[in-house]
C-alpha cells in the first residue's frame, strides 16, 4: 500500500466511535492496514467494510479476523487446486494459500448460547410457576 493511502484509511477508519486518539494505537493501526492490505484497493475496501460493519471501535483481532472473512482475496491456482494448500500439506504462493496461512480461525466474536426448545419450554414453565406463585401470596395477603 502507499503512504498516502494508509493515511487516509486510518483517517477514514477514526470516524468509528472509540477509536483510539492515542499516537502510538493509530501508528499500529497504520502498521496493521499495511500488513493485511496487499494493495490500495483492499485497503478501500477494508475501510468501506469497516465503515459499514463497526459503529464502535472492534479492536485489532476482530479487525483482522474481519480482513480475512470479507475482504481477502481467495482467489485459489490450478497448482493448489483452488484449496489453497499443495499436496504436501503447505500452503500455496497464491491468494488463497495466503489466506489459508494467515486467516486466523481461532476468533470468534462472543455470541450469547441459544437455548434449546427443552430449555425454552422449561424456562416458560418456570416463569409461569413464578407468576402463579406470586398471586397466590398476594390472595393470601389481601385475603
Ligand atoms: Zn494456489
Amino acid at each position: 500500500m502507499t503512504k498516502e493511502k494508509i493515511t487516509e484509511c486510518v483517517g477514514r477508519l477514526s470516524l468509528i466511535r472509540f477509536f483510539p486518539q492515542n499516537r502510538f494505537a493509530i501508528a499500529e493501526l497504520a502498521r496493521i492496514v499495511n500488513e493485511l492490505c496487499v494493495n490500495d484497493a483492499e485497503g478501500d475496501r477494508l475501510t468501506d467494510e469497516a465503515l459499514r460493519r463497526f459503529d464502535e471501535w472492534c479492536g485489532p483481532v476482530a479487525l483482522r479476523a474481519f480482513y480475512w472473512e470479507r475482504v481477502a482475496n481467495r482467489t485459489g491456482c490450478e497448482t493448489c487446486h483452488r484449496y489453497g494448500v499443495l499436496e504436501n500439506g503447505r500452503p500455496c504462493t497464491c491468494a488463497m494459500g495466503r489466506y489459508r496461512r494467515n486467516s486466523n480461525d481461532q476468533y470468534r466474536p462472543y455470541v450469547p448460547p441459544r437455548a434449546t426448545p427443552d430449555e425454552l419450554a422449561a424456562s416458560v414453565a418456570w416463569s409461569e410457576e413464578l407468576t402463579a406463585q406470586d398471586s397466590e401470596r398476594r390472595r393470601r395477603v389481601e385475603g
